[in-house]
């Protein structure tokens, strides 16, 4: 039976010591998330982006626009967040409504605020080094293996997904980490071959019951990112848990997996920005 990674643990303890070294800041963090429209899921999501920030010390600074906000408000609204010196951090939740270009959006983002990691300033930086920061999600993978001494060093890692969220960073993660890395998504023929080959295998497709035991090697680091409804609207991950559990050295639960790390790391990331706004060590 597969040890599991528990992100829940490991992300209270972040968040501990995030809130440690805010306190000790000449001044407190802030984060803006800026949420437009009333989309169930993202109104969860900033509740609980708002509920870590109070738990962090980092002041929540953000706030809620209608759905009919127009692009140029939107812009303008991130413009004076870029200004306000009180901003460390500037989080604009996706999707967006229709009418704004997502790209546009993200790009308008100062980028020393970009604690998503998503401008393509920071993207580049990425790809050539160390940006201050690390998008959330694949960051916090990486984090939660190595609390449990799993490196991805002279190890085969199969990533399934290449969004430019999870997927292509976490590739790049893994990467830099020494892993050989494959990466899969929709148009890759023989997934089941691919998915045997992976000492650590990172599914981020979004599609419940995909990754079944007989496409996992016997000891293999197993990791869900999905975050996806099953017929009863319980949230599950793209891992069959229950047969694939049996085979896998590790395995992340869902919930209580990456989800928890994502919401750590976008607390440290605040963090790093403000600490880098202070001139702080
Ligand atoms: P996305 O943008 O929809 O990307 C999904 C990826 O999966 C695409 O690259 C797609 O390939 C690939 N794919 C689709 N069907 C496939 C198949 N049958 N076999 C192999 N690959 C396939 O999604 P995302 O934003 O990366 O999110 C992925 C999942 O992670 C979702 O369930 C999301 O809710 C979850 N998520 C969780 C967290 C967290 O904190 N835990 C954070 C972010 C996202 P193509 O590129 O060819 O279309």
């Amino acid at each position: 039976m597969a040890i599991i990674l528990d992100g829940k643990a490991l992300a209270k303890k972040i968040k501990g010591q995030v809130a440690a070294q805010a306190a000790a800041l000449p001044r407190r963090p802030g984060l803006a998330v800026l949420l437009v429209g009333e989309n169930p899921a993202s109104q969860v999501y900033v509740r609980g982006k708002e509920k870590d920030c109070d738990e962090c010390g980092i002041l929540n600074l953000g706030c809620r626009l209608p759905a009919e906000t127009t692009q140029e408000e939107l812009l303008a609204r991130i413009e004076r967040l870029n200004a306000d010196p009180a901003v460390d951090g500037i989080l604009v939740q996706l999707p967006l409504p229709g009418h704004i270009d997502e790209g546009t959006v993200l790009r308008a983002i100062d980028p020393s605020k970009d604690v998503d990691c998503f401008h393509p300033r920071n993207v580049g930086e990425m790809m050539v080094g160390d940006p201050v920061c690390w998008p959330c999600t694949p960051f916090g993978v990486m984090e939660l293996l190595r609390e449990y001494g799993i490196f991805p060093a002279g190890r085969h890692c199969v990533v399934l997904g290449r969004s430019n969220i999870v997927g292509k960073p976490m590739a790049l993660l893994l990467l830099r980490d020494n892993g050989t890395v494959t990466v899969c998504h929709s148009r890759t023929p023989d997934l089941k071959e691919q998915c045997l080959q992976a000492d650590i295998l990172v599914s981020a497709v979004g599609r419940t019951g995909l990754v079944t035991a007989d496409m996992v090697k016997e000891g293999a680091v197993v990791v869900d990112v999905a975050m996806n409804r099953n017929a009863d609207g319980k949230l599950c991950g793209d891992v069959d848990y229950a047969t694939v559990s049996e085979k896998a050295s590790y395995i992340t639960p869902v919930p209580g997996g990456v989800g928890p790390m994502t919401r750590a790391i976008l607390m440290r990331n605040v963090l790093a920005a403000a600490k880098a706004h202070q001139k702080q060590p």
